[in-house]
């Protein structure tokens, strides 16, 4: 049974947790807070109790389960091996059921569903961004802070939005001669809106390797937003839109550059459309050709060693949770970056550990977001790099806004923007 559906589906997983409390050594919670409440053994202990009817649902509560940055990392710590990730997915759809949505979520989810209109807010909204954001001088970023206070501060550090969305800069099909394959490409949406020099990088090394690129337009949220927040129909709207726009146009596998679009591709959506039998045959489908850029370019077509030109970058690496801990994924954007000619990489102290981002808990828990970032920054100072890569559009974000406010000259990119540069060095030379 789905964590969506109930949560009597996590009983086995509250069953295996035994107490011993070694969850509390790697939960970036639990270390800023000190309280049984933020760690997976005090969330599964309210969840006993609910299950039990020795506690009600309610917005208390609810509040006490968005604690949480969903980062898996006491997963890979428990010696019981409880799935704390299903257990807090299945306890905020149960909030969800029983207390409704907050209003503001609530107006955010129906946007992402409604893709033309929300595609429409964007643009209008890089237009006058400036109203909200003050632009930040940088040499390489379009980077802002709000210019006043909506509940988040106005330390935080954002992409602006860019004025043209990566879905309107490209055809849909990107031919290529004598094409090896072709490839969809799931664009998310803060590479679709903010980052598209994300997004272009992948293109540009897809088609480097010979890939025929296709990005289907009907293309919208992953609904990892919705679903992490326990808005499962909003969720599972999202998975059947993005499951026909794909299945319309085809392709012999799809690439992400983000690890909630990848997660979502590869576990989510066949789990939230259990129940729906035409729609699971179209998500396991799907899951079974789904890949990280990182892993497609490393396991599925091996990148092309020749052509790759000289990158002069000290580059420190950061694993973004879902993929690393959610996908597996951690060799494989090291191997790219140490192929490149002239890229030295030196590691940080703890590469997987949370960067405190996780969607809108940095909204939801801004201090705390903060909290759990600068510790990250600090890591990253001790490696005297020039360059932090990661493989996620929102970690680029905290890790970019935490190195911005420390006042460290960094610049933050994604894997596959270093080895688009190289490329282009190649070609150069
Ligand atoms: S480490 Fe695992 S078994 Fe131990 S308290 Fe945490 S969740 Fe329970
Ligand atoms: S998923 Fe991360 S933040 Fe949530 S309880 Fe586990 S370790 Fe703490």
């Amino acid at each position: 049974m789905s964590v969506y559906n109930s949560l009597d589906s996590i009983t086995d997983e509250l069953h295996k947790c035994m107490k011993c409390g070694n969850c509390m050594a790697v939960c970036p919670i639990y270390k800023e807070t000190r309280q049984e409440v933020g760690v997976a053994r005090g969330k599964i202990s309210l969840v006993e109790y609910l299950l039990a009817g020795e506690l009600d649902m309610t917005e208390g509560l609810a509040d006490r389960f968005s604690l949480c940055t969903t980062c898996m990392a006491c997963n890979t710590n428990c010696p019981c091996g409880v799935r704390f990730d299903k257990i807090i997915l299945a306890a905020r759809a149960e909030a969800v059921r029983k207390k409704g949505l907050h209003s503001v979520k609530k107006i955010a989810f129906t946007a992402l569903k409604m893709q033309r209109l929300f595609d429409l807010g964007m643009k209008t909204g890089s237009i006058f961004q400036g109203v909200a954001l003050k632009h930040l001088p940088h040499k390489s970023d379009r980077i802002a802070r709000m210019r006043f206070d909506v509940g988040i501060g106005t330390e935080k550090v954002f992409p602006m939005l860019a004025k043209k969305t990566l879905r309107s800069e490209f055809p849909e099909v990107i031919r290529v001669n004598n094409p090896k394959m072709r490839v969809a490409f799931f664009t998310g949406c803060m590479i679709n809106y903010f980052y598209t020099d994300i997004g272009r990088a992948v293109v540009e090394v897809l088609n480097e390797n010979d890939i025929e690129v296709v990005i289907p337009r009907g293309q919208g949220c992953c609904g990892i937003p919705a679903s992490v927040n326990g808005d499962v129909v909003s969720a599972r709207a999202l998975a059947k839109r993005n499951l026909r726009a794909f299945e319309k146009l085809g392709a012999d596998a799809l690439v992400v550059a983000c690890s909630s679009g990848g997660t979502a591709w590869k576990h989510v959506f066949a789990e939230l459309l259990e129940n729906d039998p035409e729609f699971k045959v179209l998500a396991d489908k799907w899951a079974s050709k789904s890949y990280d850029i990182s892993e497609f370019l490393i396991h599925k077509v091996p990148f092309k060693k020749e052509g790759l030109g000289r990158v002069e970058r000290k580059v420190t690496y950061h694993d973004p949770c879902h993929l690393n801990r959610g996908q597996g994924i951690s060799r494989e954007p090291r191997e790219i970056l140490t192929s490149i000619p002239g890229v030295e990489v030196i590691e940080m102290k703890e590469p997987g550990r949370c960067c405190g981002m996780a969607g809108s808990f940095s909204i939801v828990h801004p201090d705390l977001s903060v909290q759990i970032s600068d510790h990250k920054t600090a890591d990253i100072a001790l490696t005297h790099t020039d360059t932090v890569a990661t493989g996620c559009p929102a970690c680029r974000l905290q890790l970019k806004s935490g190195v911005e406010n420390a006042g460290i000259e960094e610049e933050v990119v994604h894997t596959i923007q270093i080895l688009a540069e190289s490329y282009r060095a190649g070609k150069k030379n």
